[in-house]
């Protein structure tokens, strides 16, 4: 029996060294991605309940890998929010998306972008400055760069976080409170944040459907709809995926959806079509 144990326990080592290779391998190959253009960016719009018209676009990055092709990112952002790196990748996607929205006004679309950041991000004192001197360098107004923080993020490390993010909104770039929900914060919590939109977390959008009025996740979204108006802030709902959950939300008097059912992430260059053919 002992042997036995041993045996497991040795089996289980080497899954671990493994898993642990396996990553250590991606974060060493994660490092030379952005010199080698493996990054790119897909976009995603978010629209206005009462116009049907875009409000923003969401960048989600993307990684061809050589070997391995598509990553998602919620396999490599925690690995280099893990190792740091994070900080590297997110100013590269702030140029690219920033660059973008300057081509894209270039041929007269005004469009604004909201770009993900992480907690690492927002200890990273330089990162205002960093923005600023983006917006200037392609003189794009402030108004045309969104942030979404999740809540973890900001309730983590709160103090200093709230610094930085203060010091980004006083720029004047819009900020939302990703994956509203799924954290411990309250809503009265939030109230000190300088917030101006809440994100309300996909998990409850797309349960929506075919629940009872009464039942616990449309409770959850239109209380928490209700509640986010009364502060002030603006409520998105992501993870639409069908017309029932959009009439919903529309009910519960929601500011804007985002999801399959609008549009999935596209690249930059089919865009301009896409906003043509949606807004006929
Ligand atoms: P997120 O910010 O919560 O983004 C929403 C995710 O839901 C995206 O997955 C999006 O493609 C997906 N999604 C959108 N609409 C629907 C829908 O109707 N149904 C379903 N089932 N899914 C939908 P994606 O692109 O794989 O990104 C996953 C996460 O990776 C993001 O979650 C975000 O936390 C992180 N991420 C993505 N890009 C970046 C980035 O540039 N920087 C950072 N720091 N994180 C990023
Ligand atoms: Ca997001
Ligand atoms: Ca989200
Ligand atoms: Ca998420």
């Amino acid at each position: 029996q002992a042997k036995e144990r041993q045996l497991t326990s040795s089996v289980y080592a080497a899954g671990h060294d493994e898993a642990h290779l396996r990553r250590l391998k991606m974060l060493s190959d994660l490092r030379t991605a952005i010199d080698d253009e493996q990054f790119h960016i897909q976009y995603q719009p978010k629209i206005a309940v009462s116009n049907r018209q875009a409000t923003q676009l969401e960048a989600l990055i993307r990684w061809n890998h050589p070997e391995q092709g598509f990553v998602p990112p919620d396999e490599f952002i925690p690995l280099a929010e893990n190792s740091g790196y994070i900080r590297t990748i997110s100013r590269w996607v702030l140029q690219t998306v920033i660059r973008q929205l300057a081509e894209w006004r270039r041929s007269e679309l005004s469009i604004a972008v909201a770009v993900n950041i992480s907690a690492l991000d927002l200890v990273d004192a330089g990162l205002p400055r960093y923005v600023q001197a983006l917006l200037d360098q392609h003189e794009l107004p402030p108004s045309a760069l969104g942030l979404e923080i999740t809540e973890t993020t900001v309730m983590k490390d709160a103090r200093h976080a709230l610094h930085i993010l203060q010091e980004l909104r006083s720029l004047g770039v819009a900020i939302a409170i990703d994956d509203f929900g799924t954290g411990y914060s309250s809503l009265a919590q939030l109230r000190s944040l300088p917030v101006d939109e809440l994100k309300i977390d996909k998990s409850f959008v797309m349960k929506l459907a075919g629940q009872a009025e009464d039942a616990e996740d449309p409770v959850i979204v239109r209380s928490t709809i209700d509640l986010a108006h009364n502060m002030g802030l603006k409520v998105v709902a992501e993870g639409v995926e069908d017309e029932a959950t959009w009439w919903r939300l529309a009910g519960y008097g929601c500011d804007s959806i985002q999801g399959y059912w609008i549009s999935r992430p596209m690249p930059a260059d089919a865009l301009p079509e896409w906003l043509g053919e949606f807004a006929n």
